[in-house]
Parts: structure tokens; sequence; C-alpha cells
């Protein structure tokens, strides 16, 4: 059977919302039952991956559904309508992952969250820093609970480096007593080289020194647990800070993005460009940048509407995306029907191939309008980019030939004169 999530519930209302909640950011399939018995048989016959449970069922209204689950070894998302201690403390028991209280305006949200983060294959990787053994096995053990990939180092230097190889690792958490750095040394030093929306710090310390936590705040941590740990707490916080760094990532994308096409937009292409023609004019190296703008693109939308208009500005996107990627070329939509590329470290023969290509690739498209097709065409102006001028010098320089592309007959590519030079 296919990955399964068991929602163990006698509210069909609820249920049901979890229900296509859970459908609509998960593949697992998902199966409800409304009481003790029923769950007992399917649990008989089958172990989830995952259970969504409320705390009271019609058939066992003292929560024996978590003891069923619990000796069957199903990680657990327990719904309650109250939060009481006895519920806090169940929360320590190995096979609940998470709780959280119904009508909580945000429940429904959370638990989908927390069901995607449980039940997808790229876990959230952790890099958890102590140099003692059993501290790092404790810290890990409750996170794994909810299924974060973890990365343990026994050592400040341990940890950068492995910070340094792995680009997915995010989020570290440090103990503060460590022989060769202790934790706020590592903290400002992973500070040096990563800004905080791009690798978060968690401190941590056993000692009764209430003045700690700023202290390490004040190194550039985001974040701080004492020891001995409470289990929730360190999940509650593990997790706001995970949330918090999906956020910037989404904030970031939508900031770099074009919306209708997905291509870097024109702000984040001139930062990528700024970077990569400091390398060039660093090394040496060669390179071009080429503007492309769709021909009569005018007619497209006068003859087949806008809608249609905006599909082929994402089909040539599409094309110059594919080959970005192959190549490792830097591509933005920079307005309207107009695009712009970057082939950092190209020589001549090698733009040359590939503006050719974008231009027959183009050419090649079938839009489709209605039962018919209809076809398009591009034209690209190019120029090779001199060190000693800025990026817009050499993009005017593209743009010029771009012009006389247009004037020469549209369907072409225009290199300019020091392109065709060497
Ligand atoms: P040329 O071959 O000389 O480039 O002619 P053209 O018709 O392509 O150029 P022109 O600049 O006259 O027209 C571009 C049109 O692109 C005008 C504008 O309404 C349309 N346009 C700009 N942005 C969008 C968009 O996001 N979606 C759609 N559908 N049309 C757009
Ligand atoms: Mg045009
Ligand atoms: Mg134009």
């Amino acid at each position: 059977m296919a990955q399964s999530i068991f929602i163990i519930e006698d509210s069909t209302a609820l249920s049901r919302l979890l229900l296509s909640r859970i459908a609509e950011h998960s593949s697992a399939e998902v199966q409800c039952f409304q009481t003790y018995l029923e769950a007992r048989e399917a649990l008989a016959a089958h172990r989830p991956l995952l259970a969504v449970a409320g705390l009271n069922l019609p058939d066992a209204p003292d929560g024996e559904i978590l003891d069923l689950l619990a000796s069957n070894d199903v990680p657990t998302i327990l719904y309650t309508a109250s939060l009481t201690r006895s519920i806090r403390e169940r929360f320590c028991s190995p096979n609940i992952v998470d709780y959280y209280i119904k009508n909580a305006p945000d429940a429904v949200d959370n638990i989908v969250q927390t069901i995607v983060r449980v039940t997808e294959d790229a876990a959230t990787p952790v890099l958890i820093v102590d140099d003692m053994p059993s501290a790092r096995h404790e810290l890990a053990g409750i996170l794994k609970k909810q299924n974060y990939r973890i990365l343990e180092a026994s050592s400040g230097a341990e940890a950068l480096a492995l910070l340094a190889k792995n680009e997915a690792v995010e989020l570290v958490v440090t103990d503060y007593n460590m022989p060769d750095m202790d934790g706020y040394a590592l903290t400002r030093e992973i500070r040096s080289r990563y800004c905080a929306d791009r690798v978060r710090v968690i401190g941590i310390s056993a000692s009764s020194d209430p003045h700690l936590s700023v202290s390490f705040l004040r190194a550039g941590a985001s974040d701080f647990i004492y020891r001995p740990f409470i289990p929730e707490e360190v999940q509650c916080r593990i997790v706001g800070n995970v949330q918090m760094l999906e956020h910037i990532r989404h904030l970031r994308f939508l900031a770099e993005r074009d919306p209708l096409t997905g291509l870097y937009n024109r702000r984040a292409f001139f930062e990528q460009a700024h970077g990569n023609l400091d390398e060039m004019r660093e090394h040496q190296g060669e390179g071009s940048v080429a503007i492309l703008d769709i021909d009569h693109f005018k007619k497209v939308n006068d003859t087949y509407g806008h809608d249609t208009g905006d599909s082929v500005i994402r089909a040539v996107a599409k094309v110059l995306l594919d080959i970005a990627e192959r190549e490792r070329l830097i591509t933005a939509r920079f307005g309207g029907e107009e695009f712009v590329t970057l082939f950092p470290g190209c020589d001549c023969d090698t733009v040359h191939r590939l503006c050719e290509e974008i231009r027959e690739q183009i050419a090649a498209l079938s839009i489709p309008y209605n039962d018919t097709v209809f076809s398009i065409t591009a034209s690209l102006g190019v120029a090779m980019v001199q060190h000693e001028e800025g990026i817009d010098n050499n993009l005017n320089a593209a743009d010029q030939m771009l012009y006389m592309a247009k004037n020469n007959g549209r369907n072409r590519v225009m290199y300019d004169a020091v392109f065709c030079a060497s």
C-alpha cells in the first residue's frame, strides 16, 4: 500500500476538512475512522505512516486511542479540545509527533504542515553541535520524531566544515560549552560567513546564568533553549525557525521572480550580473550578453488575445530556462516580451551556437489556439562583455544589435563588432 495516513476522529465535518486539506499538499493515501473499534481493526491489518487522532472517541472517551497507537508504534499527531497537564505529559511519549488544539484558527494549517514535514522524503536537515555524544543523542531523539534529518558535529570546527559542505543545512543548534570554540564563537563565525536568512542558529546551555541567552542572541543566534529540555519547547522553537526560513525562502522567490514565467526579474538579473561581471573582470574571462525580443508580439495579442499572448511569453521563457539550466547561463524576463541572457565564461563559438539554438527552438514552437496552432519568431542582439564597462553599457550594446536584427528582417541574431572580430 502507498504511504497512508489514518484520521481517527468522530466529527465527520472535521475529518472531511482534514482529508481535503491533506490531499492538497500530500500524495499520501488518507483513511478516516470514527471509532476506536474501527481504528483497531484497520491497525490490525495495516500500520500507517502517521495517524491524526482526536483524544475522545464515542467508544473510548479517555484517550485510549493514544495507547493503541503507541502500542502499534504509529507516529501520531494528537488533536485535542483542551490542553491539560496530562496531555502535555503525553507529548513526551515517543510516538506523539505533535499536538494541536481544536478550534485554534491555525490548527488545521499546522497539522497539514506537520504531516507534509513528517511524510516528505526531503526532510529538513538540522545540524546539532555538542562535544557530548549523549547530549547530541538526546536532542536528535526529540527532533527525529518530526522527521528532521540530523547531522552531528562534536566541535565548532567540524560544524563549520559540515556547513560548508552541505548547502541544504540552514539550521544549527549549538551547545555553549565546547573545548575548541564555545557556542558564542561558533555563532559569530557562522554569522560572518552566512547571513541570518541563510543559516539560523539556536543556542543551548545547561548553565543557570540568565545572561547566557542574551549573549547568544547578541552573537547572532535567533533563539535559545535552556537544558534540561522540555521536548515540546525544543520542538516549538525548531518549528518556529524552520517556518521562518520557509517564509524567507518564499519571499525571496517572490522578490526575485517574474510571476508570469518564474524567470528571474530585472532586479535579480542585475544583482547576479554585477557579481558575474566582477568575476569575469577579475579573471579576464570572456562572456557575452544577449537581449531577445519576440517579433510582432503586438500582433499576437491583437489576433489571439492577451491570454494567448501570455502563453507565448511562457513558452519562450521555457526555451530560455531549459537552455540556461543546461548551459549554466543566467536568464531573466526584462519586461513585456523582452528577455536577457548572460553567457558567463562562454567563448564566441559557444555563444553563437546557443543563440542560434534559442532562435531555432522558438521558431519551432507550436502555440495552441482553439483547434489550431500558430508559430512565432524572435530576434536577438548579442554583445561581447567589455570588462571596463558596467552592465548597463554592455546591455546597451546588445540592444543596438537587437535593433539591427529587427531592421534586417527579424527572426535573426546580430552580433556586435567586438564579438565578430574575436
Ligand atoms: P517588434 O517585432 O518590433 O518587437 O514588435 P512588437 O509588436 O513585438 O513590439 P511592441 O513593443 O510594439 O509590442 C509589444 C507588446 O507586448 C505591447 C504590449 O501590450 C505587449 N505586452 C507587454 N507585456 C505583456 C504581457 O505580459 N502579456 C501580454 N500578453 N502582452 C504583453
Ligand atoms: Mg517585440
Ligand atoms: Mg519589445
